[in-house]
This record gives structure tokens, sequence and C-alpha cells, in this order.
């Protein structure tokens, strides 16, 4: 089924890449690790990219509300993201950063370092180097705001993941055990409306996108649902 897709992608025209953007906590990560897990493919998380240049940047004092502050330290920090969807991993100059990226502090100031166009042009670099790794499974499952429209955007496999704002609310804050479903509401939309709003790479639904609203969907059906559009790709 993977081999069938090859020749469909221009900039990684030997292997299946199914590109999954959408909004904040619309469940992408959990739907993603799950197909990749499922269909033996890679899985790369640019969330947490872009999570760990900003931790970077609180650790070294930089304002992140400053762009060209960000823009002149971005190509410090060595960051190196493992692709196994059971035991994904990131690490910033050899640190695990896996549990420091996803605090409060981290959470509100990635998306205006994700508006920095150096932040981006970097890190498009390095996905692009991980989703062409000379390595086995090739194919892999890339998930973010602009993998299907800027990332990869030939990918033959490209979904648009949304679902309503006290869903995504109510869930993120079990995740977190946060008590305030309200704050987290705020938070969530807060970033999308910087993730949509910014000049470089928005947020948007790429053309040829499926766009699947989540909020009525177990985990289960949605990951089926995905299975079933990469199955369809390669017959
Ligand atoms: O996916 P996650 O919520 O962890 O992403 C954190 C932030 O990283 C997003 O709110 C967005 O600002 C940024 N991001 C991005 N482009 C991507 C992936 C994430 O701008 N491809």
């Amino acid at each position: 089924m993977t081999t069938a897709a090859a020749d469909r992608s221009d900039l990684f025209p030997d292997r299946l890449v199914v590109a999954v953007d959408g909004t904040s906590g619309s469940g992408k990560s959990s739907t993603c690790r799950g197909v990749a897990t499922r269909l033996g493919l890679r899985y790369l998380d640019t969330g947490a990219m872009f999570r760990a240049m900003t931790w970077w940047m609180l650790e070294h004092g930089v304002d992140v509300h400053d762009p060209a502050a960000v823009a002149a330290r971005c190509a410090e920090p060595v960051l190196e993201s493992g692709t196994d969807p059971a035991a994904p991993t990131i690490t910033v100059d050899g640190v695990d950063v896996a549990a420091a990226i996803r605090t409060d502090a981290v959470t509100g100031s990635v998306s205006p370092v994700s508006t920095v166009p150096e932040v981006r042009a970097r890190l498009l670099r390095l996905q692009r180097e991980i989703i062409g790794a000379d390595v086995q499974p090739v194919g892999i499952v890339v998930e973010g705001r602009d993998i299907g429209s800027v990332v990869v955007p030939d990918a033959p496999v490209k979904l648009y993941l949304t679902a309503d704002a006290a869903a995504r609310a109510s869930r993120r804050a079990a995740e977190q055990g946060a008590a305030d479903v309200a704050a987290t509401e705020q938070l969530l939309l807060s970033r999308d409306a910087i993730d949509s709003g910014r000049a470089t790479a928005p947020l948007v639904m790429a053309d040829g996108a499926v766009h699947v609203d989540t909020t009525g969907y177990t985990l289960d059906e949605v990951i089926e649902l995905v299975v079933g559009m990469v199955d369809r790709v390669g017959t």
C-alpha cells in the first residue's frame, strides 16, 4: 500500500507522506500517532519543534515578542526529533525537553515565536530533512499547521482536522488535569488566531485537503477514517 503512493510527490517521490494540519487541540497528535502505528509509518510532530525552539528562547532570556531578537538567535539551538510513533522524542542541545515544551510558559509563547520567518525557514529545512531521511520506514505522518500548504504541498494524503472550541478545551483540560476549561479554551482560541493571522505560512486548509470535524467522533473512529483514506490512495 505504501509503495503504491510512489511517484505522487514531487518533493519526496519515493515515499508516502500523510500531511495533517488543523487547529490547536483538534486531536492531531493522537490521530497521527495512531495512524502511523497502524500503518507502520514514522511520525513527526512539527509543533514540538516550534515548542522546542520557544523553550530555548525562554531559557536564553530572549524576548519572544521581539521578532528581530528571535530571528537573530534561531540558528543556534540544535534540535533533534525522534520519529517512532510509539515513543516520539525531542531534544535541544542534547537535552530531553519532551516535558518542558508542554509547560504553560512555552504554550503561551510558541505562537509569537512561530510567526518569525527566520524560525519557519530553519524549521522547514529541518522538517524536510527528517521527512526525506534515508531510514526505514520511509513513509511518515507529519502534523502541524502548514504541512499540506508549505512543507509537503504535494503530499498524497492531506487532512485538515478541527473540532468545536468547547470540545477541544475540555479534551485538553482533561489531558492536562487543568480545572479551568474556560481559560484553556481562551488559550486555544488565541493560539488559533495568531496561527491563522500570521503572514508567513498561516494555518489554512491546504488545497486538496480533506476537512474532518472530529467533534462527534472517538479517537478510534477518526484513526479508522484516516487509515481508510490512506488505503484508498494506495488502490
Ligand atoms: O501542535 P502544537 O499545538 O504543539 O503546536 C504549537 C504551536 O507551534 C502552534 O500553536 C503554532 O504556533 C506552531 N506551529 C506552527 N507550524 C507548525 C506546527 C506548529 O506554526 N507546522
